[in-house]
């Protein structure tokens, strides 16, 4: 890093717009925030009743982009995200078993262990991806109060009906139900599902509360109109995100699955509850699938992340190859090139390990600090402004709708500064800064094999290199002074 590098006055941020594919308009628009202090952004969380495969975690990634790029143009993110521990059935719609009480069975454990127990490794996960946390992570069972206000408030308002097993939402009482998924409802009607409900007055219609009949085995339940129940599951995410953040939402995130039922579902409950717009914005990202099919247990390809650190990958190669595509194309996950990447984030690591090494002393300098960590966490904090044109330019592309791939290639085609790095890390939080720097030890043992090599002792040499080599660094012979270089 050079003198005038630091001298250099930040660029504005004025001069560049941050744009997002809007699902609601079909359109890719200029996105700027109502309030830049309280960006408000909702993402539909998991249902968690089984190990995630590495395919669920992509929407998480993409959308970590997303508030690491609102950050970095300084709007506060506020993001809620729930988590699914009720009334999610197998079918996605109103038919099948409860996911968490199947899976409660399969496991015999009560419903309430199983939501702990997946809760908390989803969230391990989470962490290890190094995904921003969100403001708050809202479980769909803390909002049963105010999801039984909701379904009255619907109600009251004569959108609802009654059937044997629940209260419904009636589709045809919003006139605007159809718009968002650009629905064809007299199809629909035509290819509804084979396990029709004869009761239920549109094949569109949804359950916004389902009883639970006599012998029904549902450990989950509360008590409303004097029968026990549970929520439909679209009615958390109208409920939590109403909560906790009101409406318009800024941004609302979830995956393209999503828009002709659950969002739709959202939208119609929510605007016909409050008579308001839900959200500004809605993203979607598309599906990602594993060495060419869909992800599956049977065909032991659903990999998760424990099973990729076994075989030598870190969860942050995976969430490189994840930024490497668009959120909104169709993926293809192999481990062929979940190698590739790993070996770009090798490359990176080394290249700012190089330019440590090239600007120790100038470094120690700036900061009258001799701790190459306290340095390097400094120039984290302080670099959420780009300060050149090469990390303007990244930024850039990461703002426009969310390019990743771009700002891959780019950085890989011009060289960067440590000022640079330190954006690109906060851009994209690949742990490029998190690597165990060599003890004095192994520095010493560098030194000391360079003086050997210098006196033709190649014996000490090579016992030094293997010392080196066994301590996770590896030596690169320039013909001055040799370097070292992570190897992993
Ligand atoms: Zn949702």
């Amino acid at each position: 890093m050079s003198k005038n590098l630091l001298q250099q006055k930040p660029l504005s941020l004025e001069a560049f717009k941050m744009r997002l594919y809007n699902t609601l308009t079909r359109k890719i628009e200029d996105f700027i925030p109502q309030d830049p202090k309280n960006v408000k952004i909702y993402t539909c969380g998991p249902t968690v009743y089984s190990f995630a495969h590495i395919g669920n975690y992509a929407a998480y990634i993409y959308w970590d982009l997303l508030i690491r790029v609102i950050k970095l143009h300084h709007w506060i993110p506020n993001r809620v995200m729930n988590l699914t521990d009720v009334g999610h059935l197998t079918s996605d719609g109103d038919d099948g078993d409860d996911k968490l009480e199947k899976g409660a069975k399969k496991e015999n454990k009560t419903v309430w262990e199983i939501a702990d127990f997946y809760s908390a490794a989803f969230l391990k996960d989470y962490s290890e991806l190094n995904l921003l946390q969100p403001t708050k992570i809202a479980r769909a069972t803390d909002y049963i109060k105010q999801d039984i206000k909701f379904v009255e408030e619907l109600s009251k308002k004569g959108f609802t009906y009654e059937t044997t097993d629940g209260i419904y939402f009636d589709t045809s009482k919003f006139k605007n139900y159809a718009d968002f998924a650009r629905l064809d409802l007299e199809n629909l009607k035509v290819g509804a599902r084979v396990e029709y409900n004869p009761e239920k007055r549109h094949a569109s219609d949804f359950a916004v509360w389902k009883f639970i009949q006599d012998g029904e085995d549902h450990a989950m339940r509360w008590d409303f109109l004097g029968r026990p129940g549970y929520p439909g599951w679209h009615l958390e995410c109208s409920v939590i995100s109403h909560t906790e953040l009101g409406e318009p939402l800024d941004i609302h995130t979830g995956g393209i699955d999503h828009i002709p039922v659950h969002h739709t579902n959202e939208i119609a409950q929510t605007e016909a509850a409050l008579n308001t717009t839900m959200s500004r914005f809605w993203l979607h990202c598309n599906f990602i699938t594993s060495e060419g099919q869909k992800f599956s247990k049977s065909l032991g390809n659903a990999y998760t992340l424990s099973e990729l650190k076994s075989k030598d990958f870190s969860p942050l190669d995976y969430k490189l190859w994840v930024l490497q595509g668009h959120y909104q194309s169709e993926r293809n996950f192999t481990l062929a090139d979940l190698k590739s990447a790993q070996i770009r984030r090798l490359k990176w690591k080394n290249q700012i390990a190089e330019l440590l090494q090239s600007n120790h002393n100038e470094l120690i300098a700036c900061q009258g600090s001799s701790k190459l960590t306290d340095f390097l966490h400094s120039l984290l904090q302080k670099n959420d402004t780009p300060k050149t044109n090469l990390s303007r330019q990244i930024l850039e592309y990461a703002s426009d709708n969310l390019n990743s791939a771009e700002a891959f290639s780019y950085i890989d085609q011009h060289p960067l500064s440590l000022d640079d790095w330190a954006l690109v890390e906060q851009l994209f939080g690949l742990g490029l800064f998190e690597q165990t720097l060599p003890s004095q030890e192994v520095i010493n043992q560098i030194e000391a094999r360079d003086q050997a090599r210098q006196q033709k002792d190649f014996q000490t040499a090579d016992r030094l290199r293997a010392q080196i080599e066994q301590a996770g660094f590896v030596v690169k012979d320039n013909p001055n002074q040799s370097i070292w270089q992570y190897y992993k």
